[in-house]
């Protein structure tokens, strides 16, 4: 049994029916004891200061080989991930490319055959992938009721961020995951409804930061909404598989995650938009279309390191509560 490892959401039923152990390698960074060693590592290695420390957590937890090999998405996540690729192979680390479609005449065509790369390579038939796909269906249905219970206040957002965001790799075992889930879902609903009078979405990349969340929630807002960690959880309803790689927004244009971002602002009552963006990363462009696109205010918010969000940004999420407040009232 191999761990493997991943530089985002990937198909996961794969590695899971090869009989090996998907490993996030975002999450192995950001829930370690000391994540800034990793970025220290990654710096003394060569990394350059001014990537993103995203990369830097990604690039130690590989090179500590925290895993047997690596499937790398290079299409339709991130173009520093072709560097890593390159780097990883000079160590002599075995990497899996993986793509998702970007511009292609039949994506559906490109994606299958992507997913049966990947199949190939893993030793597991398609079939398997299959039967595999049903069981962790139960766990998918159940991530739903989770969301469900965060719009109607049972479930905090920054519980609702830790459940989707985990659900790339479900923690390397998803019995395990799925026992928890029960339990902790069983416990969320006798829980008194949460009544405050904000109610924000979080879209961008998942943040870096340890207490945003409860940072918001102090100042009366709750989180409803965690735009990409949902889309991690794989929330379409298609039963066919690849269909529901192609329906999963993050890996493709922005258009497409704009549209899924309007239905969730209108179905969720959101009355304002927090924008996280990561340093250096080239999705921060997308701000301009996002701003353009949607008719919610938005705030955005800018994150490097790991911890604690520093006081400017307090500040500037405070005033956004507070206009927000005035707003509505
Ligand atoms: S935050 Fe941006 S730059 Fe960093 S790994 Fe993710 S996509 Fe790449």
């Amino acid at each position: 049994m191999k761990k493997i490892g991943f530089t985002t959401t990937i198909p996961v039923e794969i590695v899971f029916a090869s009989n090996n152990i998907p490993v996030d390698l975002n999450n192995i960074f950001i829930t370690s004891k000391s994540p800034y060693k990793f970025l220290e590592y990654a710096e003394d290695n060569g990394i350059p200061r001014n990537s993103c420390n995203w990369i830097k957590g990604i690039y130690t937890a590989v090179m500590k080989r925290s895993v047997d090999e690596v499937i790398a998405v290079t299409q339709g996540d991130c173009s520093n991930t072709h560097a890593l690729i390159e780097l990883f192979e000079s160590e002599g680390i075995k990497v899996h490319p993986f793509g998702y479609p970007f511009g292609n005449e039949n994506p559906y065509q490109f994606l299958k055959n992507e997913i049966l790369t990947i199949c190939k390579r893993l030793n597991v038939s398609f079939d398997k992938v299959i039967k595999v796909k049903d069981r962790i269906d139960k766990i998918r249905r159940k991530l739903k009721i989770l969301d469900k219970m965060t719009i109607d206040g049972k479930v905090s957002g920054f519980e609702n961020h830790l459940w989707l965001v985990t659900s790339t790799d479900f923690n390397g075992d998803f019995e395990t995951y799925e026992k928890e889930l029960d339990s902790f879902i069983e416990k969320a609903t006798s829980r008194n409804v949460a009544d405050n009078n904000i109610r924000l979405g979080f879209i961008g990349v998942p943040p870096i930061f340890d207490n945003i969340y409860q940072f918001i929630e102090e100042k009366g807002a709750s989180v409803v909404f965690n735009e990409v960690q949902r889309q991690f959880s794989i929330p379409s309803n298609s039963e066919d598989y690849v269909q529901r790689y192609l329906d999963y927004t993050y890996p493709y244009d922005i258009f497409k995650r704009i549209e899924d971002i309007k239905i969730q602002v209108r179905d969720r009552k959101i009355d304002g938009i927090i924008h996280y963006v990561q340093s250096f990363c080239y999705r921060q462009i997308q701000d301009v279309i996002i701003k353009k696109s949607l008719d919610v205010p938005i705030i955005t918010i800018e994150g490097n390191d790991p911890g604690n969000i520093d006081a400017r940004t307090k500040i500037r999420l405070e005033s956004f509560i507070e206009m927000l407040n005035e707003r509505k009232n």
